[in-house]
């Protein structure tokens, strides 16, 4: 193998809008590529290609590819001169010594790189490798494929073809901050809204100083899976744990879990704003927990000021719990999700949280707390990590 070739969607992409998203994708596969050996990168035809140096580890780049935001997917295999003769010949050999029943040939050219129609290509190499290996065509569930993508003078074939996680590349939606617990659905919402092209960074609240640190354990894994795709992750670390004992010893108990996630609220919007950062990114999913009725979820919310000038995102807002775990596997989270940890909410739990508290209540509650002091400690507090991906 000597190439990759980079697909994207195009759809919704026009004029200078695609110019900024094919050069953002190409820039972020240079950097996910980084130590791989390749030796550049060409955008042109819908299409990017990267060319290796002879030996690099092709197969492994294209993985590492093939998790880049914005690829639809990722075909691996050999860059050859657009010539019948030279499809069949390398053709036959990405199909090898091993015996297979059934075949698929799939071509694509752009407009008049090749003097004959796809289908044309279909038929003729189909022929072809046929009469060469005995094995039969089968259109709908080939044992394997070989596809020729053809464009402006070079070609590619390949054998191995990787699907992407599509959306938009990293960083074209500027940045966004996610509350991120160890739990299943805040990394899979951050996926989420990275997918949508925000460089997503996170905050993670522990019960420090009467937790372990299990939890930043867990942030940290999680945050690396996440670096995998949006390449580097920001990571802050904010000790709760003071606030929470403020809340339990001056707060009733039913709206602890309230008040902790009304400071994580006014603590990450301070944190946003540092960063420039444009929206919060939560993972409540709507009546998931008691913590998640639209009425907890407005109370929480209220904290923030319209002056905050801060969107709160809850991209699975509408999503079932199997949903959101079936994502979770896919991004490869749920496993690190499902450990045990030690979450800071489940400090001074209170046996009957209130599963409709009104911001009145929250409010005349905070009136015992000095709120602002208490946001500016934790933010002094602060610990934050910069996650790269690891070299190859
Ligand atoms: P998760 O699976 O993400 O933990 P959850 O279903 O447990 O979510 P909650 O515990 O109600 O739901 O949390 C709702 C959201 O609040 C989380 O998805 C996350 O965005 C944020 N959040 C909760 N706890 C923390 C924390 N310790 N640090 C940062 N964000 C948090
Ligand atoms: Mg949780």
């Amino acid at each position: 193998m000597d190439a990759l070739v980079a697909h994207y969607h195009e759809v919704g992409l026009k004029g200078r809008n695609r110019d900024f998203f094919e050069q953002q994708l190409a820039g972020n596969l240079k950097r996910a590529l980084r130590g791989t050996g390749y030796n550049r990168v060409r955008r042109g035809f819908g299409r990017i290609v990267v060319d290796f140096d002879e030996g690099a580890p092709v197969e492994q780049a294209a993985e590492r590819a093939a998790r880049v935001f914005g690829v639809a997917y990722i075909g691996c295999g050999r860059r050859i001169e657009p010539a019948l003769d030279e499809m069949e010949r390398v053709g036959l050999e990405l199909l090898g010594a091993e015996p297979f029943g059934s075949f698929a040939v799939r071509s694509r050219r752009t407009y008049s790189s090749f003097q004959m129609k796809s289908q044309d290509i279909n038929v003729e190499i189909g022929q072809r490798f046929k009469d060469h290996t005995g094995a039969r065509v089968d259109l709908t569930n080939p044992d394997t494929t070989i596809w020729i993508d053809l464009f402006g003078g070079a070609a590619l074939i390949y054998r191995k073809r990787l699907v992407g996680p599509g959306g938009l590349p990293a960083g074209v939606s500027g940045k966004m901050l996610a509350l991120l617990s160890g739990g299943i659905d805040s990394p899979v919402a951050a996926w989420r809204m990275a997918r949508r092209g925000a460089e997503v960074e996170m905050v993670h609240f522990h019960g420090r100083p009467f937790t372990d640190p299990s939890s930043i354990r867990q942030a940290a894994e999680l945050a690396e899976v996440l670096t995998r795709y949006q390449l580097q992750t920001v990571l802050h670390l904010v000790p709760l744990g003071n606030i929470q004992r403020e809340v339990v010893t001056n707060a009733p108990s039913s709206l602890r879990v309230i008040l902790y996630r009304r400071m994580m609220l006014r603590i990450a919007a301070q944190l946003a704003k540092e960063r420039e950062a444009k929206a919060l990114v939560t993972g409540d999913s709507l009546g998931q927990v008691a913590s998640q009725t639209i009425e907890n979820i407005t109370t929480v919310d209220s904290a923030l000021q319209e002056a905050d000038g801060l969107q709160i995102l809850r991209p699975l807002v509408g999503m079932d719990k199997q949903e959101i775990v079936d994502d979770a596997k896919r991004i490869g989270t749920y496993e690190i999700s499902t450990r045990k940890y030690q979450d800071c909410c489940v400090l001074f739990e209170p046996r009957s949280p209130a599963t409709r508290a009104y911001a009145s209540q929250a409010e005349k509650a905070e009136a015992a707390l000095d709120v602002e002091a208490l946001v500016g400690k934790a933010l002094a507090e602060i610990e934050t990590r910069v996650l790269e991906l690891p070299p190859p």
